[in-house]
């Protein structure tokens, strides 16, 4: 009998991974939504005036196949031990922390907690981050990370021009700050008409600027006490910040004993691979006086409607992008998940722990030192940590050859010295190595002194809260992990219907390669050679990406989306500048965008002028058009979201495109909703000259609880040439410290695309559309659907009207926290109209739980419709009691609904129930009394 194995669709094969609803689920959602075809569907959605003409090109991949050819990649990388320093070390993550965090999917799929009774979890673990930058810096409030050292510096900057009282316009840069910290400040400082003054920290003139930045270690490994400099800023009124490195100040004394204002620097080597640039979490510390003006996130202490101790993120409306264009700073998407490795790297080993890897580095270093003096050598500086660079004249090319014949990678600086950085992975077999290249065969002295003067060393206590002195046998440790992520509800356990925010599947191949070392221990400066198989994967990437947005050319520097606004507005503006036509300072934003859309224009030196919306929801064209008239020659772009945020395509996006070109402006096409786009329908085709990709959205970066993030951005060929430079590669516009921003998650949007193949991509986008259909037909009769497009449909979100609700006191706040009792995550709040859920399912759900999601939904529109009628009051109602605690089930039962209905609502699992460990949460409470670190101990008191 001939024998040939039964045919599948191999498209379809490698796909049901991806896709939620299996073809005959589709088939029933189908009939719901009342169309024969999901390309009939299509059809009536997505107007056939922007269809993209041709299919997206490539086949898909089996996850098998996939990770094969993920070790073939990885495979082109070369590991060497990087010495080269510059913001980036060998660290060693603690198996711990790799897999029950980094690989562990309650960790890394979980929001931004901005629903606190789901998130204790993480924001416990994110206030220990805090409260370790804060005891380690000795300054008293911290936030939750920030995006790289670089941006940090940046933004420290425009805090100290926001708070200094010198009225001086210049602010002083340190040149022992890492090149790429320079460069970044100097973008940062173009646009906002900063002069930036560079000098040795001795040349500063503190009434010339309103404040300063020095480093320790520098650079080029200086370790110095800035105490003089602080005190000449504070005479002058100006802000003194330092950037500093949190493993040296486990021995060094501290900035906040050296006066400073701000600390900002990177937590990478607090257990985070260098990953060829990132993810890492940057940290920002500041004295008490300056914490209201802190871009990100800071994480706080409040109660909950019991008075339990509950957390929650901290003035809420400091988050700086919400103030829109009054904003200072665009920061949303920061770093959480590695905020979080930092801070349980710090768990795990305790100060003393770390004071022995600190020491140990340093005593390396010492050695080092001490083995190059010996045998001849002019190495600098006298006082240094882990740094050291030795003078080696003509002769740098050969010892970085030879060292590189090693397997060590060193620093080239200048033309005549080599830099050697030491970190906790150097052993007595590297230092021998090292000195080897050199020609020196003595081994390394033993007994050495320390590095640097008596004055420089460390006084305080750190760490001495009990969460960093708890037995750390890895049994407990384990175990605390475990018992923050239960507290938490992510993607493991229910769907996350967030609006805007494209919360799918980050399937398990496509996280599996980047705790591989071969891409996480690649140092981001390390020569290009070594980094092939980066450089495959990144040329892929931006081709497939080309391919799907219809743009020319890629930058993968921004490591979040409202960077990539920030860099695709500073492209704009270099293009107009390079025509002479400088003044274009005008950027039209409609009234319904993303509050980051005019942090962004605002950073970028530009004026926003607000659009109105239509009553449907559309942006209103003769409004546009009379404004961009006005702004004329002076009209430098619009920021458009597409399709709307308000969930629709709209007709009339070729005549905005069409206006502002006409008027001689740029069109920023914000691509945060290109899950409603990908195989459908290419931005650079429909007008658009440059958008910034959503990875961690679109393209199944997870979202790590706040972080990371990548918001890379396209640009047709006329901008490519004005996109963002690098010191490294000897070009300006930096806008991040990496070349790559967080090159190593930009694998997993390329494993994603490889899986899915083009085809899978476009069905995917089809799917996040017919799955929001269904929600809208099957919830439209008991909640008005906001917006939809003139055939009735709306894309891959819809906006759940609830605003009605208000007449009898129900609040959009009582609806999300209820949904915590039927086990699910809220939508969207208040975006982007005040008062309404904004839900996304996207493709990933399966029919049964977005039936569950409807099922809850219908049953919490009864609960307000007994509100609605009289039965319950809206304070008695659960509505109000919501979310539900095992403490309630248990205490004194005097409500006016039984247990059953209050604690198990429709939609809840029973055996699998999910419990919030606090009722909610009082913010009003929290920032009345902020308390953003765990107590701190008596000896930071004195400051
Ligand atoms: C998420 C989002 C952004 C910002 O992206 P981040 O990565 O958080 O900085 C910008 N615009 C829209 C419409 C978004 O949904």
């Amino acid at each position: 009998m001939p024998f040939t194995p039964s045919a599948y669709n191999t498209y379809d094969f490698a796909n049901r991974r991806h896709i939620g609803p299996s073809p005959s689920e589709m088939a029933e959602m189908l009939k719901v939504v009342g169309v024969q075809t999901l390309d009939q569907l299509i059809d009536e959605t997505v107007p056939a005036g922007i269809r993209q003409k041709d299919a997206l090109s490539w086949a898909p991949l089996s996850e098998y196949r996939l990770l094969e050819k993920m070790r073939e990649v990885a495979g082109k990388n070369r590991v060497m031990t990087s010495l080269i320093g510059q913001g980036y070390y060998g660290t060693v993550t603690p198996p711990a922390i790799q897999r029950n965090i980094l690989e562990n999917p309650a960790w890394y799929t979980a929001y931004t907690p901005y629903q606190p009774e789901i998130a204790q979890g993480r924001l416990e673990a994110l206030l220990n981050y805090q409260t370790m930058v804060s005891d380690l810096t000795g300054l008293p409030v911290a936030n939750a990370s920030l995006l790289d050292e670089a941006t940090a510096a940046a933004e420290a900057m425009a805090m100290a021009q926001r708070s200094a009282k010198s009225k001086a316009k210049a602010f002083f840069v340190d040149i022992n700050c890492h090149p790429q910290t320079i460069a970044v400040i100097e973008t940062r400082a173009q646009p906002l008409g900063i002069e930036i003054l560079k000098g040795e920290p001795e040349e500063l003139v503190a009434d010339q600027v309103f404040g300063a930045i020095f480093q320790y270690p520098g650079t080029l490994g200086h370790v110095r006490d800035f105490t003089a400099q602080c005190e000449a800023l504070h005479e002058a009124k100006a802000v003194a910040v330092v950037a500093t490195d949190l493993l040296a100040l486990c021995v060094l004394k501290e900035p906040g004993a050296m006066g400073a204002d701000i600390a900002v620097g990177s937590a990478q080597r607090f257990g985070v691979p260098m990953g060829y640039g990132g993810p890492h979490a940057a940290f920002m510390s500041c004295r008490d006086a300056f914490k209201r003006s802190m871009p990100g996130r800071i994480v706080g202490v409040s109660i909950d409607a019991n008075g339990n101790k509950a957390y929650r993120l901290a003035l809420q409306t400091r988050e700086q992008h919400i103030r829109r264009e009054k904003a200072t700073s665009n920061v949303c998407t920061a770093q959480a998940l590695l905020a979080v490795m930092a801070s349980f790297y710090a768990v795990f080993h305790g100060p003393m722990g770390l004071k022995t890897i600190a020491e140990s580095v340093h005593y390396h270093a010492v050695r080092l030192r001490d083995a190059l003096v010996a045998a001849g050598a002019d190495v600098q500086p006298a006082a240094f940590f882990d740094t050291l660079t030795v003078r080696v004249g003509v002769g740098q090319q050969g010892i970085m050859a030879a060292a590189r014949h090693r397997g060590l990678n060193l620093r080239k600086v200048g033309t005549d010295r080599v830099g050697i950085s030491v970190d906790e992975l150097t052993d007595e077999g590297v230092l021998t190595r090292l000195l080897d290249a050199f020609g020196i065969t003595e081994p390394a002295p033993t007994e050495v002194e320390r590095g640097f003067p008596e004055a420089l060393v460390r006084e305080s206590d750190y760490l001495t809260h009990p969460v960093f002195q708890m037995n750390r046998a890895e049994s407990e440790m384990m175990r605390y992990m475990r018992r923050l992520s239960d507290r938490d509800l992510a993607l493991d356990r229910a769907m996350i219907p967030l609006g805007s925010c494209t919360m799918k599947l980050n399937a398990a191949a496509e996280m599996m390669p980047i705790t591989w070392p071969e891409f996480g221990s690649l140092h981001p400066f390390a020569p290009r050679n070594q980094a092939e198989g980066y450089h495959e994967a990144i040329a892929d990437l931006t081709e497939k990406l080309c391919e799907i947005t219809g743009y020319d050319a890629f930058s993968m520097q921004p490591n979040s989306g409202a960077q990539g606004e920030y860099a695709g507005l500073l492209t704009i503006a270099a293009y107009h500048k390079a025509r002479g036509e400088e003044h274009r300072n005008i950027c039209l934003i409609p009234v319904s965008a993303h509050g980051t859309n005019p942090a962004s224009a605002q950073m970028a030196g530009m004026k926003v002028v607000v659009v109105k919306s239509a009553p449907n929801g559309d942006v209103d064209i003769e409004d546009f058009e009379a404004k961009a008239l006005e702004a004329g020659a002076n009209l430098a772009a619009c920021m458009i979201t597409y399709p709307s945020t308000h969930g629709v395509f709209e007709e009339t996006v070729r005549t905005i495109c069409e206006i502002t070109h006409k008027h001689g402006g740029q069109v920023y096409l914000d691509g945060a909703n290109m899950n409603a786009m990908v195989g459908l329908v290419k931005p650079g085709e429909v007008g658009s000259d440059v958008s910034h990709l959503n990875l961690h959205k679109t393209f199944a970066i997870p979202h790590g609880g706040g972080g990371p993030g990548m918001g890379p951005i396209g640009v047709k060929a006329h901008l490519a040439p004005y996109l963002p430079g690098h010191p490294e590669e000897g070009t300006d516009g930096t806008v991040s410290a990496a070349p790559y921003g967080s090159a190593s998650i930009l694998l997993i949007s390329w494993a994603y695309c490889l899986m899915m193949g083009g085809e899978g991509l476009a069905q995917a986008t089809r799917v996040a559309i017919l799955n929001a259909n269904y929600i809208a037909s099957r919830l439209k009769g008991d909640y008005p659907i906001l917006f939809m497009g003139n055939r009735g449909r709306v894309a891959h979100e819809c906006i759940l009207d609830t605003r009605g609700f208000a007449e009898v006191g129900v609040t959009v706040d009582d609806l999300a926290k209820r949904l915590v009792d039927n086990g699910f995550h809220a939508p969207t709040m208040s975006f982007p109209v005040a008062g309404t859920l904004m839900v996304e399912p996207t493709e990933s759900e399966t029919k049964a739980e977005i039936d569950r999601f409807i099922t809850a939904l219908l049953a919490i529109r009864e609960e307000v419709r007994a509100v609605e009628n009289g039965e319950i009051s809206a304070e008695d109602s659960p509505l109000r009691h919501a979310p539900h605690t095992v403490e309630d089930l248990v205490a004194e039962w005097d409500r006016a609904y039984t247990r059953e209905a209050g604690c198990f609502p429709p939609g809840s699992f029973r055996e699998d129930k999910y419990w919030p460990p606090v009722g909610r949460v009082d913010n009003v409470h929290g920032d009345r009394n902020l308390i953003c670190i765990c107590p701190p101990p008596e000896a930071y008191a004195a400051e």
